[in-house]
């Protein structure tokens, strides 16, 4: 049959990884090259088809600095899905996104769905982690790993359809 589900997702990472320009490509296929920094977070909706079923995301873009950092659980708490993102040019970020999974390792939903993007794919002259590294990290904790660009569209709807897919049908 067919099933229609509401699912929270929410982006997780450093400041400047790309989570807002992640959303925004999705939901309204912009790219801003000075993309406003998130102030607390912003929410987002946009439905996907996928297999028998539409799956409606209510998202939630965190905005990363550490002052926020408590406020986190807010928008983890509860959801379906979680994006966490880092910038391939950045080895402080893909550090921060591991400790964002281990708190929802800790904190989360169990059955939490997780994704690891590794954003800015298109910077390849400035990169700092490589493929293979993240690779292996995301196979070690269970998540599904993808390389992305906000600014070239690389995988940005792939990550959110990969989710929906993956989202236990009710
Ligand atoms: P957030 O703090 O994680 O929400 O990051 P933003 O979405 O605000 O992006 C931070 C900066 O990185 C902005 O200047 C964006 O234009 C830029 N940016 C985001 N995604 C990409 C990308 O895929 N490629 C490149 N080259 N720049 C990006
Ligand atoms: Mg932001």
């Amino acid at each position: 049959g067919h099933h229609n589900l509401n699912a929270k997702l929410v982006l997780l990472g450093d400041m400047g990884a790309g989570k807002s320009s992640l959303v925004i490509r999705f939901v309204k296929g912009q790219f801003l090259e000075f993309q406003e920094s998130t102030i607390g977070a912003a929410f987002f909706s946009q439905t996907v088809a996928v297999n028998n079923a539409t799956v409606k995301f209510e998202i939630w873009d965190t905005a990363g600095q550490e002052r926020y950092h408590s406020l986190a659980p807010m928008y983890y708490r509860g959801a379906a899905a979680a994006i966490i993102v880092y910038d391939i040019t950045s080895t402080d970020s893909f550090a921060r996104a591991k400790k964002w999974v281990q708190e929802l390792q800790k904190q989360g939903n169990p059955n939490m769905v997780m994704a690891l993007s590794g954003n800015k794919a298109d910077l390849e002259d400035k990169r700092k982690v490589t493929a293979e590294e993240a690779n292996l990290y995301a196979e070690e904790n269970g998540l599904f790993f993808v390389e992305t660009s906000a600014k070239t569209a690389v995988n940005v709807n792939e990550i959110f359809y990969e989710i929906a897919k993956r989202l236990p049908r009710a």
